[in-house]
């Protein structure tokens, strides 16, 4: 049985908004419990409390916890978050050693580790020796957005943990994915940071059919940790588009022109702002340039890439 409704609104960011926190424990799912508080003139009152059942195939039988509380004082958020961590423990999302931790001290070394040198431009890794920022494609054709920072190369075990998140719903990956860009990006440029955040949106239809948007996801916690606003309705995918992995590469380029438009209340915003846009893949980065465009078309100065993984040119 898949998530309810109320799950799916809270994850595509347009229900819940505000003050709402939440957090999730744990990756392997078969459960998933959502508490709604609110306020009144006495204090805080619970207000809802829904369990929710599910089954991940694949997956091992560990139950996962997902919080959604409104105006809770951070103490008890915490011991809340203690006392679920404790009472439904979770393993490793790479190598399913049972821990407390969606990744494994060991895994996180070894497959986070590394410093690789990347082209400024389009993140893709550079050869060892070479003394240029950007990478010959970007010389060559450069493409509408400036900079792009990235956690991780797109490739096993790594892409696992991407389609856990993305066709697994295991949620709790994402403010992992957020974490370990927040490093990332103050290891990079912690002098830059963007005026806010968006995130890549998906079509309505998607939308609906997977529950949440994994970017989105990531963009909130994301932009918690950097302290910059996040721009969750700036702007919108127009028209459903095919997913840009099953097409060859000229054909990407026609899937998504003019796939995406600003929200009319962001258009004075835009102008003249330094924006950064939050995705889980960038493989060619066709999507990423064609936002990237339409944001510099109506006056962004500067358009950064956030993405947790990207995919190195042998696999596209
Ligand atoms: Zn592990
Ligand atoms: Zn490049």
């Amino acid at each position: 049985m898949r998530p309810a409704i109320s799950l799916r609104k809270k994850s595509d960011g347009e229900i819940f908004s505000g003050r709402e926190k939440s957090w999730r424990t744990s990756c392997r799912s078969i459960g998933a419990l959502s508490i709604k508080w609110k306020r009144t003139k006495f204090g805080f009152e619970c207000g809802k409390v829904v369990v929710y059942t599910f089954v991940i195939p694949h997956a091992d039988l560990l139950p996962i916890c997902h919080l959604s509380m409104f105006y809770l004082p951070l103490i008890v958020r915490k011991s809340l978050s203690v006392t679920m961590n404790a009472l439904l423990p979770c393993s490793c999302v790479l190598c399913h050693a049972h821990q407390s931790k969606i990744l494994c001290t060991d895994c996180q070394t070894n497959y986070f580790r590394r410093a690789t040198s990347r082209c400024k431009q389009c993140a893709l890794t550079m050869p060892p020796g070479a003394n240029t920022p950007r990478c010959g494609d970007c010389l060559q054709n450069p493409p509408s957005f400036d900079t792009s920072i990235v956690a991780c190369d797109y490739a096993a075990p790594r892409d696992q943990m991407v389609l856990a998140l993305k066709f697994g719903h295991q949620l709790a990956l994402a403010p992992l994915f957020a974490r370990m860009l927040r490093d990332a990006i103050l290891q990079n440029t912690p002098d830059s940071l963007p005026d806010f955040l968006c995130a890549v949106p998906l079509g309505e239809n998607r939308l609906r059919e997977r529950g949440f948007n994994q970017a989105t996801e990531i963009a909130r916690p994301l932009a918690q940790h950097l302290g910059i606003p996040f721009a969750v309705q700036a702007m919108h995918r127009i028209r459903e588009t095919s997913q840009q992995s099953s097409l060859t590469p000229d054909a990407r380029v026609k899937n998504v022109k003019n796939a995406f438009m600003l929200d009319e209340a962001w258009l004075s915003k835009v102008k003249g702002a330094h924006i950064a846009i939050v995705d889980d893949v960038m493989t060619t980065g066709m999507t990423l340039h064609e936002i990237a465009t339409m944001l510099k078309r109506f006056g962004a100065e500067k358009v950064t890439n956030y993405v947790f993984a990207r995919t190195p040119p042998h696999f596209y």
